[in-house]
């Protein structure tokens, strides 16, 4: 089959990983008649909660991998961290989007560092730290800075902050001496993200960027539209991204976020290859949602613009709401959540809550973005979440 060839419903999707972006993705996919196979060994994993087929394997596993390239129509990943020669090989049998080659970027800040320059993207100012390198010759102007490993850190772990050129050795011995990118810690007025999707014609849609609020180095909410984003902004923004996609040749969606720093320049951040957690709220607020457009991009259907219809505030479920104050565990009052106009409940199946794993999200939708705000503060109030 030629690769931009349409699969029509009926056919099977793969994806590797079994997180929670896989179990949306295979939601979405299944609620238009795709089958959807899971690769990821997890038994109790979120997305072989849902899929027809589950692969109870590791990434790297030669027998399923077999199985999906022969069952699969078209196979995509949810998460970065798969093997690169699992990747090359599906990709030698079976439509694989993204291809490895743009995931291998977006696994290394180092790697996409240099992509932002290659491309004369703005990104923060840095040094790549690797075997062998002179800490002694780090420019000074990076202190205090946030010394982050290359790869593997998610939910701002792998990440220490650096005070000064004295402490720099200690904190990159605390990292375990691996490649590590060494930021500039930056005076951030706010952060947002864009995520957009690419199909294999080259055709790009994106969705308004949303406004972020990170809390202890994890996502906390996403507003749409984002009370601070200009115009102005949200157009460089998408710009930058598009530029990212299209210097990727990428195919898929892609999520890029970005630094605003109080003198208003826009830096980019980092890159992840998939659907993003600040892209959930789209699920509820938008005609077409991230995970639609990633099945879009695999079946190589067209992509349909979205269109936003309502405003919303996506808050994030972590494991702390399980534990009450003296850390007995507790189930959080949904009956009061659901009661809320507006609040879309989505939990993931995890069954172990443990603080600071996601286990949901809410997104409250609304007419006005003054209205979602209340209900968002409504159900932060309700959950023993501090408000915003
Ligand atoms: P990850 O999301 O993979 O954990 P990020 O690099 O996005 O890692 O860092 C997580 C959060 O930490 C960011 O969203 C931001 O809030 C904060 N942060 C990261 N780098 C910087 C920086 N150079 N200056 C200031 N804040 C930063
Ligand atoms: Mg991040």
């Amino acid at each position: 089959m030629s690769p931009a060839q349409f699969i029509p419903p009926g056919a099977t999707l793969g994806v590797l990983g079994g997180g929670q972006l896989g179990r949306m993705f295979a939601q979405a996919a299944q609620s238009a008649g795709y089958g959807v196979a899971v690769l990821e060994a997890d038994e109790a994993a979120p997305a072989a909660q849902v899929t027809g087929i589950h692969l109870a394997a590791r990434y790297d596993d030669p027998l399923a991998l077999e199985q999906l390239a022969r069952d699969c129509a078209a196979v995509t990943v949810e998460f970065e961290n798969i093997p690169a020669q699992s990747m090359h090989w599906l990709q030698s049998r079976v439509p694989l989007a993204p291809a490895p080659q743009a995931v291998a970027v977006c696994q290394d800040r180092a790697q996409e560092k240099a992509l932002f320059q290659r491309l004369g993207v703005p990104c923060a100012p840095h040094a790549v730290l690797a075997a062998g390198s002179d800490v002694g010759a780090i420019d000074p102007d990076l202190f205090p800075g946030i010394l982050k490993t290359a790869r593997l850190g998610y939910d701002g772990k792998g990440q220490v902050a650096v005070q000064s050129a004295t402490d720099l050795s200690a904190a990159w011995a605390a990292l375990g001496g691996v490649d590590c990118v060494l930021e500039k810690k930056l005076d951030l007025a706010f952060e947002l993200s864009v995520v957009l999707a690419r199909g294999r014609d080259g055709q790009m849609v994106e969705f308004a960027p949303q406004q972020n609020l990170h809390r202890d180095g994890i996502l906390f909410a996403s507003f749409s539209p984002g009370p601070q984003v200009t115009a102005d902004i949200a157009e460089a923004a998408r710009r930058a991204a598009g530029q990212v996609a299209q210097g990727l040749d990428y195919v898929g969606v892609l999520c890029v976020e970005f630094f605003v720093l109080r003198d208003g320049r826009l830096l980019a951040n980092e890159i992840a290859p998939r659907p993003h957690n600040s892209g959930h709220h789209t699920i509820d607020s938008c005609t077409v949602s991230q995970f639609e457009l990633q099945w879009r991009t695999l079946v190589n259907a067209p992509l349909l613009a979205p269109r936003q219809h309502s405003a919303s505030v996506m808050l994030n479920l972590l494991g702390d709401l399980w534990f009450d104050a003296a850390g007995q565990q507790r189930e959080p009052d949904w009956a009061a959540v659901l009661a809320q106009p507006g609040a879309h409940l989505h939990l993931y199946g995890k069954h172990a809550p443990r603080k600071g794993r996601k286990m949901g999200h809410l997104t409250c939708t609304a007419a006005t973005p003054e209205e979602a705000r209340q209900t968002a503060l409504r159900t932060c109030a309700i959950l023993g979440l501090e408000p915003f």
